[in-house]
């Protein structure tokens, strides 16, 4: 088993130890990887359900390592949350997602939201309203066209989070939370703080339709949705039997497989303009 693992690309993930290291050295080259231009941004379009028109996309970021290829944010995020990076990374993904956004827009494509993932460290630092202000001014994004897409563990500090989410939303800046139903969300600050749409986590989907208990569960939770007043978007939409069945239960977006993966920017940009004939 030792010698086929290392042949395995993965091989690293087999060994505690090298974990370990493995992490030091991600936390280690992070802010070269900024600095050398290493990350880039993918997209993923969001999809009505009931006319089936782009809605929205969300910004998804890549690490492109010289050494390894290309690497998941889900194993590097986490690292540079832990590190604090994730601040300085973080803007640069506001910055790259707005710039990027205008400049469609400016091209002539529909103009769209973007939905930016941002980390709670990062909502919480106090300069990030400020930081949002100053990259929609500078890139000349309205506000509208700027969505943000914070996770359910924010809201276990409501005062804050609630003033913070007060003044963007003042600013005409749409407010997403992510990975729903995965967290500790309390039904009580989902009513009260001002989001606009809920995005339910692919683990609420990828048994659907087959499983009768999955099938109910999905159900109530686009009800919830709904009763609060909130945009409801699947995630992780793989078959057509699923939106199928989302379609039929009323939810109203979706993000998937099913009807793209992630791409590039040029591949984005293209699929912008087909979408106008
Ligand atoms: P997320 O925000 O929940 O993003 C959705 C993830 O699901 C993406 O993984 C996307 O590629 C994947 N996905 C989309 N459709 C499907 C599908 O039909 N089936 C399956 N199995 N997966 C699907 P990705 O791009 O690897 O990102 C992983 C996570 O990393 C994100 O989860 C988000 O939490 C985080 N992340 C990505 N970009 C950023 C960023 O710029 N800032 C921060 N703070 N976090 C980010
Ligand atoms: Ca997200
Ligand atoms: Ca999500
Ligand atoms: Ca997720």
């Amino acid at each position: 088993a030792k010698n086929e693992s290392l042949s395995d690309p993965h091989y690293f993930d087999y060994y505690l130890v090298d974990k370990l290291l493995e992490r030091v050295q991600i936390e280690k080259k992070l802010p070269r990887a900024l600095a050398e231009n290493e990350f880039e941004l993918f997209y993923q379009p969001k999809i009505d359900l009931a006319t089936h028109a782009l809605t929205g996309l969300e910004a998804l970021i890549r690490w492109n390592d010289p050494e390894h290829g290309r690497i998941s944010p889900a194993s590097f995020i986490p690292i540079a949350e832990d590190s604090g990076f994730i601040v300085e990374l973080g803007e640069w993904v506001l910055w790259e997602a707005c710039r990027t956004n205008k400049g469609w827009q400016d091209t002539g494509y529909p103009k769209l939201p973007v939905s930016v993932n941002v980390s709670a460290v990062q909502f919480r630092h106090p300069q990030f309203v400020r930081t949002v202000e100053t990259v929609l001014e500078q890139t000349g994004l309205e506000p509208q066209y700027l969505e943000l897409e914070v996770t359910e563990s924010l809201l276990n500090d409501p005062v804050l989070i609630k003033d913070r989410l007060d003044s963007l939303k003042r600013r005409g800046i749409s407010l997403s939370i992510d990975d729903f139903g995965t967290g500790y969300s309390s039904i009580y600050y989902l009513k009260e703080l001002p989001l606009q749409v809920l995005k339910i986590d692919r683990t609420f989907v990828q048994n659907t339709p087959t499983s009768p208990r999955d099938n109910s569960l999905l159900q109530s939770i686009i009800q919830l949705g709904k009763s609060l007043g909130l945009t409801v978007l699947a995630e992780g939409v793989e078959t057509k039997e699923q939106f199928d069945f989302l379609r039929q239960n009323d939810c109203d977006q979706i993000q998937g497989y099913y009807y793209s993966r992630p791409v590039d920017s040029a591949t984005m940009g293209e699929m912008l303009r087909i979408s106008m004939i």
